[in-house]
């Protein structure tokens, strides 16, 4: 990892003629405006001369002062940044980041100063406020933030509320599980009534593009989201009194100095670089070393489709056999086994895994006094003394990976209870997935041993409602542009059964199909993925859709969108090595017939196998020569899909 500062510029004389302080990309189309304007910073956002946000607030309201009026502007630096870093488990494996920087510092009324730093590349800004010890005091309550984002009135949204908290299963929303809207007008109000979480697309009319998220969010901090659009502006909402049951604060504690989390806002005059930003990784470091990276890896679980029945000895010993015949690297087991299998008897377990060269996972409970979950293990995530034994249990058991579920909410205190579990698990040589969980921010990046987050309507709603196998499509054609673009999403898809059960004969009914099903194992993007596989699959599915899903890989060098509208269809290619994987799947209810343009993806040959499928016969893997690359035809039927790998 390489960084350095250039250029370190002289702090400029105040804003005396009154101009706003301007910063622009590297390739100049993307421009930040920032003013003070009757004592309210604010700033503003273009793209090529296009409004992206206007008239825009900024700063904060704390125990020991307001940020937020009576400002005056008291100077600004700025430099250039470069950085150039590898970076595992995301859509990308090297980054060089080049952005131009403006601090901006004000003062308010009572002399107490504070800072803005900006970050603008190419298509991204990032902000983050600096916040110096005042004096004698040195420690903060920042109560709420003034920061919000007003979007001119011809853009629509696409956008998932934040849930009530202390409702659904065992009261223990939210978790970022909550239904999209979609080119919905701007004004349209959120569900509960407590606005939306990150990450949000927007769209601009004609003129462009906008995805807002946060990064760097840990333990120093509560995570935040977008407050519903109150006369025109989107603002920073912190957690609500409610989540954890109402215990901890819903408020940031801050020592000074302190940064902020970063803001970030992707820009483009078109969906790709929405697609393909790294913006939360760029900007934040790793906190902690680990004796080795978080591990890849492919497994199967049998709670999936099998449900809580399955968590007994033989049916877990099905699963291991399952993944050593896929050659796979994982299985996991999931809720219950303390109970059903029992500690005691769980080494002849782990040890039939490692005889068979599968490394085991094995799921908690993150409760704990914020919900009412009783599937086991429980209580022992929750403190350091019980959690530290647990992860020492786990370690003289060779189990180096677990997935917690079923966590309070956004609070600081339960950003803390997440950088702790990550932080006694890499102690004890053990990466980490989480489930009924928060959106990671940058975590990919910060903790070395995080794995996997859901934090999404994942493959478990196919199996407890129909709506979710009606909806799969079009919420398969979200996620790239959206929640998985600025995250790792642990989804547990690629399900082969027909019927949502054992069975294969009863249950929810999948409208999907198969070739859809291994779209998206190359569409969602987590370095672990547990695939919904079952052992009738080996006969019963297409030979060629097995052996596509042997060799598929969890890791990516790079990443680009070939073509594809939220919510319509979408068409990804993914580099693993020298293959490009190019997946497509289509939420419309007729067939789109599409000319990729392949041309910038530097393809070496014109050979190629096309996954697609064929009627009644599932999957049939087909040779294909490419003629044009920059007109490639292909045709997605509804609920279909296709993947396309390169030689
Ligand atoms: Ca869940």
């Amino acid at each position: 990892m390489k960084k350095f500062v250039l250029s370190l510029g002289v702090i400029l004389s105040v804003n005396a003629w009154g101009a706003p302080l301007t910063i622009g990309s590297p390739d100049g189309k993307l421009k930040v405006m920032t003013d003070v304007v009757s004592g309210k910073p604010v700033y503003s956002v273009t793209y090529n001369g296009n409004t992206i946000l206007e008239n825009s607030p900024l700063g904060l309201r704390t125990d020991i002062g307001d940020f937020s009026t009576g400002m005056s502007l008291v100077g600004s630096k700025t430099a250039t940044v470069r950085k150039s870093f590898d970076q595992d488990k995301i859509k990308k494996s090297h980054i060089d980041y080049e952005a131009n920087q403006l601090v901006s510092t004000m003062k308010n009324t009572g002399g107490q100063e504070i800072s803005v730093e900006w970050l603008v590349s190419d298509n991204d800004v990032a902000f983050r406020y600096l916040i110096p010890r005042q004096g004698d005091t040195g420690a903060m309550v920042v109560e709420s933030e003034a920061t919000g984002f007003r979007f001119p009135q011809n853009t629509t949204v696409f956008l998932t509320s934040q849930s009530d908290a202390m409702i659904g299963w065992k009261r223990t929303k939210p978790s970022y599980e909550e239904f999209y809207i979609t080119d919905a007008p701007l004004d349209t109000p959120s569900k509960f009534g407590h606005g939306f979480t990150f990450p949000g697309l927007f769209r601009i009319g004609d003129k462009g593009w906008a995805l807002l998220t946060e990064t760097g969010v840990d333990g120093y901090y509560c995570a935040s989201h977008l407050s519903d659009n109150v006369d025109g502006v989107f603002t920073i909402a912190y957690p609500m009194v409610e989540e954890n049951n109402g215990n901890g604060s819903a408020s940031p504690g801050i020592s000074l100095p302190r940064a902020t989390p970063w803001r970030t806002i992707t820009v483009a005059d078109n969906l790709a670089p929405i697609v393909e930003t790294t913006i939360p990784w760029n900007v934040v470091e790793p906190l902690y070393k680990t004796e080795r990276p978080g591990r890849p890896g492919r497994g199967t679980w049998s709670w999936i489709v099998w449900q809580d029945n399955s968590m007994n000895m033989a049916d877990q010993k099905t699963f291991i056999d399952l993944a050593a015949d896929m050659g796979y690297e994982n299985i996991l087991i999931d809720a219950g086994w303390d109970q059903n299998i029992g500690y005691d008897k769980m080494p002849e377990l782990l040890g039939y895994a490692k005889s068979k060269g599968i490394r085991p996972i094995l799921w908690y409970s993150s409760s704990g006094h914020w919900n009412d979950i009783v599937q086991s293990p429980i209580n022992k995530m929750d403190r350091p003394i019980v959690r530290k034994n647990e992860m020492k249990w786990l370690r003289d058991n060779g189990v180096e990976c677990i997935k917690v579920d079923f966590f309070g909410g956004d609070k600081q205190e339960t950003m803390r209870l997440y950088e702790d579990i990550l932080s006694d698990a890499a102690d004890h040589g053990i990466d980490v997935i989480f489930h009924g969980c928060t959106l990671p921010r940058g975590w990919e990046r910060m903790y070395p041993n995080h794995v996997g987050s859901e934090a999404v309507f994942a493959s478990e709603n196919l199996i407890f409602e129909q709506i979710f196998c009606d909806m799969e499509a079009f919420h398969a054609t979200l996620h790239p542009f959206i929640r998985n673009s600025v995250a790792l999403m642990e989804y547990g898809g690629t399900i082969f059964n027909r019927r949502m059960n054992r069975d294969n004969n009863s249950g929810n009914t999948r409208r999907t199909s198969d070739a859809f099903q291994l779209a998206t194992s190359i569409l969602f993007q987590n370095p672990v993925q547990n695939f919904g596989l079952t052992p009738n699959n080996l006969t019963e599915t297409a030979a060629d859709a097995i052996s596509f899903m042997k060799d598929v890989p969890t890791t990516w060098d790079d990443t680009k969108l070939i073509d594809g509208y939220p919510g319509r269809y979408v068409v990804l290619a993914r580099r693993h090595g020298d293959k490009w994987y190019i997946a497509g799947v289509n939420a419309l209810k007729e067939s789109v017939k599409l000319k990729l343009d392949l041309s910038n993806l530097g393809l070496k040959s014109d050979a190629g196998v096309v996954y697609a499928d064929e009627k009644g016969k599932g999957v049939k893997a087909k040779d294909l020569k490419i003629k044009k690359m920059t007109s490639v035809p292909v045709e997605i039927l509804p609920d279909g899909g296709f993947v396309l790998v390169t030689e």
